[in-house]
């Protein structure tokens, strides 16, 4: 029998009934031996889903040999040269190496954050290993892990700007070597690093305000991040690794300043750096799943509406790293006055952590909406990163913007790089006990166990540049349960579903997941047809004619002469060259505009917001 409708999800978005979907799992707060609130939709493992050919798993396949790749003794360079072990290997320069403080303008080379990004290299590769199997990736991350714990010392910590910063990434990259590579060592190792670092930690999850009223070398010692630190402490306390960090979590929660007001409904995102903001809300789900305290659900939901509410075309937030006045036109202004749009694999890095969370706690497809905005807008057109460790940083919004690397090595952003791609696979699907929710579209196998029987899921897509999806369903033998399949809210009139090329009844309604329900045999076939509109978005509610194309999730960019002036019909006709190309044409009274999305630019200017007549 096949049934497509509606699944229940909106009675999330106000009140209590946010968790009536979640389960309680544990014993009062604060006493429970496991987390207090188990998420309705688990993730699958980082193993049950494979990436087939397309540009995701490009990107993953670079990222990969990329860092499996990386010098071993380079990495470890800078924690051994400060517990005078021998530290052979070349510097890898940039942010990594130390340099003397002075030297913090020298372009290049101004050892801004030595080893900042050491656990997150450790922690893509762990992932990575657990998607391919690939034992020299394992390999690689136990003797990083090993090298980690011989090299460790607390005077690595003398003049860091970025202890909790620096420490946070480590201790993902070891409870993911524990967790994904199977490294029995990772823990000691993590009890050794938060050993070293003890002192050196600010009291609490302080502000970059709190940390500017302490002492202080100069303004770059107050921006560490003690605020980002409960999300992998709590996590190191799900998978483990001593109570001491879950103690270590609920001491760095920011209420005063962030939580509690964000879950009062208060905006108070102005004026803040954009990533580790919003990198700071996947700590509140973490304290929401740990603690059972939904004040952390709230405020989580809540600043990530007012991130969406200040975001570009894309999908893509924070001009220059900061969160801007509701209301100012900022956004606008940011389109003549920078070139620092997005601060593109962190920021990506996390809005997909949290629109992962959000989305496995409320069942809204929304939140996927969201992702795979960010999705092909964003990451999938980050440029590659070089062998030098030069890395794409800032998407660029610009009216005369380009694609270009930091001008510093082995940034933040090469860091969180080697993270995101391995979470694509996890991210495109997610499971509860009726099912399996289909949330990315893009050309990807997932296989689990239901019951006694293997189901394997396939996924055979051009999306979106052709608005169509192909799922397979294969079961081991014939098995009933449902297949959710996300909606976009964008989707139109006509979007259909069909098995084995019967259409079904019933309209998939656009901002949910429809579910089809029926029992599988091996073979079945799912044909998704997604009324793909293109619609303008004005850059901010005080400059409504400064506008986007947008085509179903896609952002498409004007390359080459533009108008000064173009009318909204002519703009919202732009078509594809031919069926499935990334060329674009609106043709206009002034001429042909050319249009791209994202990740078909390569060295040419673009421009995304035109100026719109009615
Ligand atoms: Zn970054």
């Amino acid at each position: 029998m096949l049934t497509i409708g509606k699944s229940s999800r909106r009675s999330f978005l106000k009140g209590t009934a946010a968790v009536a979907g979640a389960a309680i799992t544990g014993a009062r707060a604060g006493f429970a031996e496991g987390p207090s609130i188990a998420p309705p939709l688990r993730q699958f493992t980082y193993g049950d889903v494979q990436l087939l050919d397309g540009p995701a798993r490009e990107q993953f396949d670079r990222n990969h040999a990329f860092y499996r790749g990386l010098n071993e003794d380079s990495l470890l360079k800078p924690f051994r040269e400060r517990s005078g072990v021998p530290a052979p290997g070349e510097e890898m320069g940039g942010w990594y190496s130390w340099a003397p403080l002075r030297d913090l303008d020298k372009p290049g080379d101004n050892g801004f954050a030595p080893c900042h990004s050491f656990g997150q290299y450790v922690s893509g590769l762990a992932r990575d290993y657990a998607a391919t199997g690939d034992s020299a990736t394992q390999e690689k991350v136990h003797r990083l892990v090993r090298g980690l714990g011989e090299a460790i010392s607390a005077h690595f910590w003398d003049d860091n700007r970025f202890p909790a910063y620096t420490y946070d990434k480590i201790c993902i990259g070891m409870i993911d070597a524990h967790e994904f590579a199977a490294d029995a060592q990772a823990f000691a190792v993590l009890d050794a690093a938060l050993n070293s670092v003890q002192k050196y930690l600010p009291p609490g999850g302080l502000s970059r305000a709190e940390q500017a009223e302490r002492p202080h070398r100069d303004d770059s010692f107050t921006w560490d991040e003690p605020y980002t630190v409960p999300e992998n402490a709590f996590l190191a306390w799900q998978r483990g690794a001593g109570s001491r960090y879950k103690d270590l979590g609920v001491r760095c929660l920011a209420d005063n300043w962030y939580w509690n007001p964000l879950a009062a409904g208060e905006n108070v995102l102005p004026g803040k750096h954009a990533y580790s903001h919003v990198n700071a809300m996947s700590s509140a789900m973490q304290a929401y799943f740990a603690l059972g305290n939904e004040k952390y659900l709230r405020a989580a939901r809540n600043g990530f509406d007012f991130v969406r509410a200040q975001s570009f075309a894309t999908g893509g937030w924070g001009p220059d790293e900061s969160f801007r006045v509701p209301g100012s036109g900022d956004l606008a202004a940011s389109l003549t006055n920078t070139h620092s749009s997005f601060e593109t694999p962190c920021g990506s890095y996390a809005h997909f952590k949290i629109t992962r969370y959000l989305l496995r706690t409320t069942k809204d497809s929304r939140y996927g909406d969201s992702m795979e905005r960010v999705f092909y807008n964003c990451i999938l057109g980050a440029k590659p990163i070089k062998e030098d460790g030069h890395g794409f940083y800032y998407s660029d919004y610009n009216n005369d913007a380009s694609k270009f690397y930091h001008p510093y090595k082995w940034h933040c952003c090469t860091g969180t790089f080697s993270q995101i791609t391995a979470d694509y696979g996890i991210s495109s699907y997610f499971q509860d006990n009726e099912g399996v929710y289909v949330n990315l579209f893009v050309p990807s196998r997932v296989t689990w166990n239901r019951g006694r029987h293997r189901i394997v899921l396939t996924q055979q897509t051009e999306y979106p540049h052709r608005p169509t999806t192909q799922i397979e369903v294969s079961p081991e033998k014939a098995e009933s349960f449902s297949v959710f399949v996300r909606i976009p809210e964008w989707a139109g009139a006509k979007t259909s579903i069909a098995v084995n090329g019967k259409k079904g009844e019933g309209t998939p309604y656009p901002g949910q997941f429809a579910r089809i329900h029926r029992t599988w045999k091996k073979g079945d076939r799912i044909e998704v047809e997604f009324d793909m509109p293109t619609r303008l978005e004005a850059v901010d509610p005080q400059h409504p004619k400064l506008m986007a194309a947008v085509h179903g999730p896609l952002a498409l960019f004007a390359v080459g002469d533009v108008p000064a002036t173009v009318r909204a019909a002519e703009l919202t006709s732009v078509a594809q060259v031919t069926p499935g190309s990334t060329d674009w044409q609106a043709r206009t009274d002034s001429g042909v505009i050319a249009m791209r999305p994202f990740t078909a630019i390569h060295d040419e200017h673009y421009r995304l917001y035109l100026n719109v007549e009615s």
